[in-house]
């Protein structure tokens, strides 16, 4: 790959240390040469208006110029994530006690997880920079998301996930071909192998290694469409869950960058973060008062969110405290409850993620720390599809009868 081949990828200009502020050049990197700290995407962002963005197609395309993307990125094969539907959620918000509840529901993307978002991004850019595959350490909807994206732009994949992983995300990776590696390990120990990797692989594109600056860019476009499809507003308050903490903090970029250009009103909003008690390093050093994260060892049924060293744990703490929000962690019982009570009430199969995401909801409005006037979203980011063995010990049908009307009415269900 050539360090200084032209880069196409729209209104990006350079890359940025989060650290020590040193800019590099648009390219394959993703670490500071002087401080080692993360790089993130600097933009020139000229341009960008409601009118331009909703006449663009309804994925995250219509929000190109915001993105590290080449600005015909529609015209090249992506998976075309996206504009999943903001619901308004009134029989949940009833049974909690809030007045005005959403749930931003992406289990409707393309392989039914947010992680098809910034796999597109990272797509587009890794085709710009001149990789030839696309790569990642995954645990499990990313693996789903690199797969099919890889499938659909002709190009190899090649994941690594822990062999652990639930079934259901093992076969919906294997199905669309490519190279696909189980290691005996957990997530930490798959994500340090395809750090190595890497290094060695010159031509692959992992996608949240190197070159995860533009990767994470695309969590910011959950973050445009709550706010365009709230009329072009931002929520009062919003919980999200944190894995390594990327999607939070950029769906905190998303609203500050809305608020420069003039697209929404600049009014407070609170971020409020979610994880499973069984993997609870950021909402552990929020409650203690810490700016570090301390890696800790994941057991919990929500495998998605199970990183145990989170790279972007402490901008989390940080988005989390300057907007006045807070972290809150909820057993695998709560988890299993809030999906149960997600679909009784409206209707929405949300995976053990979403399960996260609404227990500590509840338990954030229990504790006085939500307001229950102001207005709420949450994030439902997988399909329970996925995580059918958490829910299996307690969604059972009603009855098993011989098909008679007899059997029927001993039954008792009438
Ligand atoms: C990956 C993932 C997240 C959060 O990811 P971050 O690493 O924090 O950006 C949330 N929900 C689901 C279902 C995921 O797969
Ligand atoms: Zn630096």
């Amino acid at each position: 790959m050539s360090q200084n081949a032209a880069r196409n990828l729209g209104p990006a200009t350079a890359l940025t240390c989060r650290e020590c502020g040193e800019t590099y050049d648009l390219g394959p990197r993703y670490a500071c040469e002087l401080c080692f700290g993360p790089l993130e995407v600097s933009y020139d962002h000229t341009g960008v208006t409601r009118e331009t963005i909703e006449s663009g197609p309804r994925n995250i395309w219509r929000y190109r110029g915001l993105l590290p993307v080449p600005s015909n990125v529609a015209d090249t094969p992506n998976t075309e994530p996206g504009f999943t539907r903001l619901v308004r959620a009134d029989n949940l918000a009833e049974s909690l006690g809030l007045r005005s509840l959403w749930v931003k529901d992406d289990s409707g993307n393309p392989t039914h997880s947010f992680k098809d978002r910034v796999v597109a991004v990272a797509l587009a850019a890794a085709r710009e920079l001149g990789f030839k595959v696309l790569a990642c350490p995954s645990t499990g909807n990313l693996a789903n998301a690199v797969a099919a994206a890889a499938a659909r732009a002709g190009i190899r994949s090649a994941v690594f996930v822990p062999s652990d992983l639930e079934r259901q995300k093992i076969i919906t990776t294997a199905v669309y071909g490519g190279t696909f590696v189980t290691v005996d390990g957990n997530y930490d120990d798959v994500n340090r192998l395809a750090s190595e990797l890497a290094g060695e692989q010159e031509d692959w594109a992992f996608v949240n290694v190197n070159v995860r600056p533009y990767y994470a860019e695309g969590s910011k476009t959950i973050g445009y469409e709550i706010a365009e499809q709230l009329g072009w507003r931002l929520p009062e308050q919003i919980v999200i869950p944190i894995a390594s903490g990327s999607q939070l903090t950029k769906i905190d970029k998303a609203f500050q960058e809305f608020i420069r250009l003039g697209l929404v009103e600049d009014r407070p909003y609170k971020i409020f973060g979610a994880q499973a008690t069984g993997c609870s390093p950021v909402s552990a050093a929020f409650k203690a008062g810490h700016d570090v994260v301390q890696p800790v060892k994941p057991s919990t049924i929500a495998k998605s969110l199970a990183i145990g060293n989170p790279a972007d744990g402490p901008y989390v703490l940080d988005a989390v405290r300057r907007t006045g929000g807070a972290i809150e962690d909820v057993s695998d019982e709560e988890v299993v409850d809030s999906i149960g009570l997600l679909a009784r009430t409206e209707g929405i199969f949300g995976e053990t993620a979403g399960g996260v995401t609404l227990g500590a909801l509840r338990k954030l409005l229990s504790a006085g720390v939500l307001d229950p006037d102001a207005e709420t979203v949450f994030i439902n980011s997988g399909d329970g599809l996925k995580t059918l063995d958490a829910v299996a010990p307690v969604a059972k049908p009603s009855a098993n009868i011989a098909p008679t009307l007899e059997a029927f009415r001993k039954a008792g269900l009438a």
